[in-house]
């Protein structure tokens, strides 16, 4: 007995569904629900959450209970709604899921994030309690050093993260976190208004005042580095607070005494450098530098525990080496304050690395092999900024990435399934960027791309090119493009930060050294010369790494929440129309409706249909020879003639094989 498929369009529904897929609908729709404090709505499967800039009180055990075990579109829409059907799925088929989290900066990802893993957590009871607290505490240390204040967003994520909990027996078992593309520009350039990353300022606000002078440092203001946005403070967020809870964390996670003061050390090291100043000198009429002060340096090399005068030499010269001759070329004033900045960047970045592999040294056990795992991806939104650069390049690409996936995932099966259905379907065209989207067009930049249909050659009076993504055309500014993919640290510096007298700082910079660059020694001077790196670019490295994510999303049943910012002003329960209409195209969702509308959106197996519309048949009897395909036909005839075209009956699905021959039955008996 063959099973059947009855697809249909959905006539009537709910109204925290789509029912007439227009844009105007739709965001009248979300406006309507938004006014009405419903913030979230579903599209499909999708979770579409609109940032009420209000807490409001549905995240308690209460909600927790009240969603566990429901599927989707059983209660309300919600975020533990999906969070419930993922964790019930892969409860019942051992079946990795992820649940894809995207939106613009503001709109509520991260939140939407520690809520899912605060759920995990809820419904872990019979799981161990330390490693769900580990987990749990492990995000307000990635906040402090990954997340800044921007225009956009008070707890900004600087990073994208992708946290896979492992489970067994539907127990919490393990946890990994997997970070992407930290910013580095803001450890040493803020734009008005923006901070840096939290942890500096928490640090400088929770410390005791001997504390900070065991490290050699004062307020804030007094940094340069932590000082040009304008503002050192933040009304949303107590600095001393944070670092309290920031501290905690340390503890939570087991991290010892000397690795808690190294962080300590490596921070003031960065504050140290940014206030490192040259002097210019003319030197046989050449542009040459000297320090300006040599308190920054002592500082530094004493907290880093390195010799004096290795900074010095890294931050006023080049060295270069030819047939084992070591070369010394005085820097001008822009390398000098490169070299320094390069620096810290270095130091920082490694450092954020290394917390994150430190964490889940700690929060991913053994144990997780042959578990089974929920992920949440927070992933940074498009971007389309004022003057867009590297930055945005390889954010977007991100996103073009996603979104293919997305596509891929929606569409495409969507659409290999009514040919497996042999359903009648005209195909439907979506905007697939795959083309402008591999690795070439990072890592060759924009020279290759010129026949590109989705591509934009520069024009001549200005360094920029643009691309057609698939939420609008973005121009870039190829300003300082090729530095930002090479940022490469200078191998002599990185030789010399592994020679570091503090094992954990030696350790760290040993393990960067191995990972990227393969090092040749000089016999003749007994140092590592060649540098040559692995991967050669950032944009090749961030490309490599998003593909693996994809490949591991891939083996993943996907669920998605499109998080929607509803003004820019970060206003509670302000909902402006121009503003989600824009996002809503940027998250793809009038793409996905379109498609949607053109389609059979809602299918209804045989025997739910059956039993859901019989009454239509008012007594009309049903021969036990009756197939399923007859009785749904019966049915669908009484309905008028002009509806014909809302709905088709599938072919064989071979899924659905046992559940019909059991309704068979129970229809025969
Ligand atoms: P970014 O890309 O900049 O990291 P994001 O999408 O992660 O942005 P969040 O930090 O999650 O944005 O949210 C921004 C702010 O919006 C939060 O600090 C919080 O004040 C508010 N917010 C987000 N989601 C919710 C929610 N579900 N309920 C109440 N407030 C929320
Ligand atoms: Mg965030």
């Amino acid at each position: 007995m063959v099973g059947i498929t009855l697809l249909m369009l959905l006539l009537a529904c709910c109204c925290c569904y789509f029912s007439v897929l227009d844009e105007r609908t739709i965001l009248e729709n979300l406006d309507a629900r938004y006014s009405n404090d419903q913030i979230y709505t579903y599209c499909g499967s999708i979770l579409v959450s609109v940032n009420p800039y209000h807490m409001f009180n549905i995240y308690g055990l209460d909600m927790v209970k009240r969603y566990e075990g429901q599927p989707i579109g059983a209660l309300p829409p919600h975020l533990f709604a999906i969070s419930s059907t993922a964790y019930g799925r892969m409860m019942k088929n051992t079946e990795n899921q992820v649940i894809v989290i995207s939106g613009e900066s503001g709109a509520g990802k991260t939140e939407a994030t520690k809520l899912t893993m605060q759920y995990l957590a809820a419904v872990n009871r019979s799981g161990s309690s330390t490693i769900t607290e580990q987990i749990l505490e492990a995000n307000p240390l990635l906040e402090s050093f990954g997340n800044a204040k921007t225009i956009r967003n008070d707890n900004s994520s600087r990073f994208g993260k992708y946290i896979e909990v492992f489970f067994k027996q539907g127990s919490i078992v393990g946890a990994r976190t997997s970070e992407y593309l930290l910013e580095k520009s803001r450890i040493v350039t803020q734009a008005p208004e923006e901070r840096n990353y939290h942890v500096f300022y928490e640090m400088l606000a929770g410390m005791s005042g001997d504390r900070r002078k065991q490290f050699g440092l004062t307020s804030p203001e007094k940094y340069f580095y932590l000082n040009q946005g304008g503002s050192c403070t933040l009304s949303s967020r107590d600095d001393s607070d944070s670092y309290r809870m920031l501290c905690d964390a340390f503890q939570v996670l087991n991290f010892s005494r000397q690795e808690e003061e190294t962080i300590h050390k490596i921070l003031a090291a960065v504050l140290h450098c940014g206030n490192i100043f040259f002097k210019r000198i003319m030197v046989d009429n050449h542009d040459t530098v000297e320090m300006g002060s040599s308190a920054e340096v002592k500082w530094i090399s004493h907290l880093l525990e390195l010799s004096d005068d290795w900074l010095k030499q890294a931050l006023t010269q080049k060295v270069t080496e030819t047939k084992g001759d070591r070369v010394l070329t005085p820097y001008n004033i822009d390398q000098a304050l490169d070299s320094r900045d390069a620096i810290s960047k270095a130091l920082y970045s490694r450092l954020f690395t290394w917390l994150v592999e430190r964490i889940n040294m700690i929060v991913c056990r053994a144990e997780r092999e042959k578990s089974s795992s929920l992920a949440v991806l927070d992933i940074f939104g498009f971007e389309d900024f004022h003057v867009n650069s590297f930055e945005q390049l390889c954010i977007n690409y991100a996103n073009e990435t996603l979104q293919f996936f997305f596509n891929q995932h929606v569409f495409r099966l969507e659409q290999k399934e009514y040919a497996k259905e042999k359903i009648e379907w005209s195909n439907i065209d979506f905007q697939d960027n795959q083309p402008a989207t591999d690795n070439s067009f990072l890592e060759k930049c924009h020279f290759h791309h010129s026949d590109n249909g989705l591509y934009g050659k520069p024009r001549m009076s200005h360094p920029e090119f643009h691309v057609n993504h698939y939420a609008g055309k973005i121009k870039y500014s190829v300003l300082h493009f090729l530095e930002k993919n090479k940022d490469t640290l200078r191998s002599d510096v990185v030789e010399l930060l592994c020679e570091s007298k503090n094992k954990m700082i030696a350790q760290m910079f040993k393990e960067m050294r191995d990972r990227f660059i393969n090092k040749t020694l000089n016999k003749a001077t007994g140092r590592f010369v060649t540098m040559k790196p692995r991967t050669p670019t950032v944009a090749a490295n961030f490309s490599e790494s998003l593909l693996s994510l994809i490949d591991t999303m891939s083996r993943c049943n996907p669920y998605f929440v499109r998080c929607i910012k509803p003004n820019n002003d970060k206003a509670p329960m302000s909902f402006e129309r121009s503003v989600v209409l824009d996002q809503l195209r940027y998250t793809g969702m009038l793409e996905t409706i379109r498609i949607r509308k053109m389609g059979f959106p809602v299918r209804v197996k045989f025997h739910h249909f059956i039993e859901r519309y019989r009454c239509v048949l008012r007594g009309e009897r049903i021969h036990v020879n009756h197939l399923p395909t007859d009785v749904c036909l019966m049915i669908l005839k009484t309905q008028p003639s002009h509806l014909v075209h809302l709905y088709r009956i599938g072919a064989t699905k071979k899924s659905y094989v046992r559940e019909d021959n059991m309704v068979k039955q129970k229809w025969t008996n």
